[in-house]
């Protein structure tokens, strides 16, 4: 049972700023806010984060103001990452940062958005969104003369990165070695990933039923979500059907972020990492549910895949999706001048450097960076002024 109540103190195995592999560029340090604090700070008043409101999670964001989107996931997932890591004594801070930032690569119109620019880039080292969170905080936000990018730790860039090809972990230097190793990132990384996961498995299931795309009696083949929904319903007859549907999610995450705690503790007792470093020589996670806990969870997750977004309405989006960001990727690799100034600059420099690649990479970037009412307006523009209007109807 998890019983402590007070803040605990940093574990040895937690990240400190003291112990961080440090910054690209070197920096002098704040007065009085720590490194993790400064890359949080830098994540909140990037650009990318605030177009974040804008892009579709699973529903697209003018289908009804109650959906979730891309910027209040990253803070769900960042509120349930920061009360693990605040049970567990790992860096809040560095959690925060990591959960706040893990989105900022994806592109309008979700999944659908990026799966189709990885089409398009096919030929030019294909397009990845994770790695895309990395370009964004390492190259793309211009925010100061001294170096491009947010200039963020080692800490927080390496939860950002949560997956990458062994293709493009060979040029990412120190950062990309765990992937050549097969070696677990620090723990903060750990249990951002996996905040992310408890986040959209449950919260997608409130968004489907908002949405009359699923329905109770469907999900109550999952056990997780079956064993809260009865319990809730015992609780009190009078319940409307919202609260009742809130009672149920929220019991959902509860257990599941309880098991994470108390799974993740026994293992941190029983394996006694020394340090950071010593979590990053590790081939397994220390962070993670128990098996029980984590097959009921998969099997909510298994249910979202085969229903939720196999649903006709959702496909449809998915079509919809697909031709608007395969349209403007050809738009613009037509005539890059169509881009802003900025990503045109860049786009020649890097045509110097790598020729078409270079050209495509700059207008992935700038496709990639829309959000879902911009690349609306600006296919409307360009390619087909006939499609202005809601993907799902
Ligand atoms: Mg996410």
């Amino acid at each position: 049972m998890t019983t402590s109540r007070q803040p605990v103190a940093l574990e040895p195995y937690a990240a400190t700023p003291g112990a961080s592999r440090g910054r690209c560029y070197p920096e002098s340090e704040h007065p009085y806010r720590s490194a993790f604090q400064r890359d949080r700070d830098r994540i909140i008043h990037s650009t990318a984060f605030r177009r974040l409101v804008y892009k579709t999670q699973v529903f697209v964001n003018h289908e009804g103001d109650h959906y979730r989107t891309r910027l209040t996931h990253s803070l769900e997932v960042a509120q349930i990452g920061r009360t693990v890591a605040a049970e567990l004594g790992l860096n809040e801070l560095l959690v925060e940062a990591i959960c706040l930032a893990h989105d900022l690569g994806h592109t309008p119109f979700g999944h659908a958005g990026q799966d189709t620019l990885n089409q398009c880039m096919e030929k030019y080292g294909g397009f990845e969104h994770n790695l895309q969170s990395l370009r964004v905080v390492d190259e793309l936000e211009e925010r100061y003369i001294d170096f491009p990018g947010l200039n963020l730790t080692f800490e927080s860039r390496e939860g950002i990165l949560k997956h990458c090809s062994r293709r493009n972990a060979r040029e990412l230097g120190e950062l990309g070695e765990r992937f050549l190793h097969r070696h677990q990132p620090g723990l903060e990384a750990q249990l951002a990933n996996i905040a992310d996961e408890i986040a959209y498995n449950n919260h997608d299931v409130d968004d489907g039923l908002r949405a009359g795309l699923l329905t109770e009696d469907e999900l109550i083949a999952t056990d997780l979500f079956s064993d809260h929904y009865a319990h809730s319903r015992e609780q009190g007859d009078k319940m409307d059907r919202r609260a009742l549907i809130h009672a149920t999610v929220r019991a959902m995450i509860n257990e599941i972020v309880t098991d994470l705690i108390d799974h993740s503790r026994a293992t941190l007792t029983r394996q006694a990492p020394a340090d950071i470093e010593a979590v990053r020589g590790q081939a397994a996670a220390m962070i993670g549910l128990s098996p029980d806990a984590e097959a009921r969870h998969r099997s909510l997750k298994h249910f979202l895949h085969g229903s939720l977004y196999q649903h006709e309405r959702v496909l449809a989006m998915t079509e919809r999706a697909h031709v608007i960001v395969r349209g403007l990727f050809e738009c613009y690799m037509n005539d890059m001048h169509a881009m802003p100034k900025d990503y045109v600059r860049r786009a020649e420099i890097w045509v110097e450097q790598s020729g078409e690649a270079g050209r495509a990479r700059a207008v992935a970037d700038y496709v990639a960076g829309m959000t879902d009412r911009y690349a609306y307006s600006a296919y409307g523009r360009l390619v087909n002024s006939g499609i202005n209007e809601p993907l799902m109807g």
